[in-house]
């Protein structure tokens, strides 16, 4: 039985005793589990599905805590002024001392750390006064969630309890970046965008090939070509729609779908980054029920929040 709970202190108390609490954050729902107690990180890799174990970011309530896990630099410290809390996570060198359990960080010497700015998940998290490892809140492979519905859809019985904090309103997983080397490096594009991050820091390194290729595995074990997997296939770039196709729009809608999801009708890139992982469930789901062949996305431009938007479908659309 997993619980819906509305109180963080009793999400927290849980969190305490080893069990698995998934949460509301501003990005999607993370799937907690006591970073500390290897029992739970266990379990959270369990949970999902994972079939290999890859590193887990660590929420904090504050930078304070976040940073006393690993070494910041003077980039990590600034960024954290700026972005902390919200969308961004970093990849910084783990702290000698850290109790965070190695398999949290898939036995690197790295270690990823965020603050998330959901004011329920800032709560929980002060209140569970531990580091808390947490991936998205779904099945390995499948597309992230953003409302406490979609995850008890994969994970009830699964997990003990999901502290529900409504729809998330960036929608989109965190913008992680390399603070390991000389030069950052933007491991996956998310909620924060490129520009607004080298407002700050100055230039970053080039973006990962989302086309495959062996960097992105070697840096972020995590960031595999196919993930946020719908069952339908996805077509990408569409310009018309035929009528066994479920139609993910963006700004003006092609006409001529079997069903039909827009992202934003005026255009908005954060109001579709918002919709997306609904977006993409609901026509997943009623797309099958209704035997449609496949999801047809519009295009959606590629700048500011839309690389990130356009890196999540290109993944929901990769060869399994
Ligand atoms: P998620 O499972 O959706 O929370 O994704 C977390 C992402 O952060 C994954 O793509 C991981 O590969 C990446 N990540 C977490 N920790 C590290 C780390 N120490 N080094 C590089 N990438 C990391
Ligand atoms: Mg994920």
């Amino acid at each position: 039985m997993t619980l819906l709970l509305d109180d963080p202190y009793a999400a927290a108390a849980l969190l305490r005793t080893g069990e698995l609490v998934a949460f509301a954050t501003e990005t999607v729902y993370g799937l907690g589990g006591d970073a500390r107690q290897a029992a739970a990180v266990v379990a959270i890799f369990a949970a999902k599905g994972r079939p290999h174990f890859n590193p887990l970011i660590c929420h904090f309530a504050e930078a304070g805590a976040a940073f006393d896990e690993v070494l910041p630099d003077s980039r990590a410290r600034a960024l954290a002024q700026v972005f902390w809390p919200g969308p961004l996570t970093m990849v910084l060198p783990r702290h000698p001392r850290s109790r965070v359990e190695l398999l949290a960080g898939a036995g690197l010497e790295t270690l990823a750390v965020r603050v998330p700015a959901h004011p329920r998940a800032l709560e929980f998290l002060r209140a569970a006064a531990t580091p808390v490892a947490a991936p998205s809140a779904n099945r390995s492979g499948r597309v992230s969630p953003t409302t406490a519905r979609h995850v008890l859809e994969e994970l009830s019985g699964r997990i003990a309890a999901v502290l529900d904090g409504g729809p998330c309103q960036v929608g989109l997983e965190s913008s992680v970046l390399d603070l390991t080397g000389p030069m950052a490096v933007l491991l996956r594009p998310g909620g924060v965008s490129r520009a607004a991050i080298e407002a700050v820091i100055g230039p970053i390194g080039a973006a990962l090939p989302i086309n495959g290729g062996p960097t992105p595995t070697l840096r972020s074990p995590g960031l595999m070509l196919s993930h946020y997997a719908p069952n339908l296939p996805v077509r990408l770039e569409a310009r018309e729609v035929a009528a066994d196709e479920a139609l993910l729009g963006f700004g003006a809608a092609l006409q001529g779908a079997g069903l039909a999801w827009n992202l934003s009708e005026g255009g908005d890139l954060a109001e579709a980054a918002a919709r997306l992982f609904s977006g993409l469930r609901w026509l997943d789901a009623e797309g099958t029920r209704l035997g449609l062949r496949r999801i047809a996305a519009q295009p959606v431009p590629k700048e500011g929040l839309g690389a990130a938007i356009n890196d999540r479908l290109t993944r929901a659309a990769a060869p399994r």
